[in-house]
């Protein structure tokens, strides 16, 4: 899941967290359950430096996983939120 940067044209193998960027999503999981509604988890991308220069990670429910360049995407407060923690998490 996260042992390579999710740009599938460079899937760099992840040595060091502290290089490029983590992205988490809370993805929704029809396997699990959770009292009749369905169930999510997190998954966790990754992209190396050069490619957290240039792009992003996105999740679109039905589509998945998106790597888009950064220019073109549009950060919403909850994920500059969610970014935010990620970092401190990293920095701590
Ligand atoms: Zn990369």
């Amino acid at each position: 899941m996260m042992n390579n940067c999710a740009n599938s044209q460079c899937a760099k193998p992840l040595h060091y967290l502290r290089e490029g960027r983590v992205f988490v999503f809370d993805v929704q999981d029809p396997s699990i359950k959770t009292s009749g509604k369905p169930g999510h988890h997190l998954e966790h991308f990754w992209l190396c430096g050069a490619c957290s220069q240039q792009f992003r990670v996105e999740y679109e429910p039905g589509r998945g996983i998106l790597v888009v360049p950064r220019r073109q995407a549009q950060m919403s407060v909850k994920e500059a939120k969610q970014q935010a923690s990620v970092t401190r998490a990293l920095a701590s």
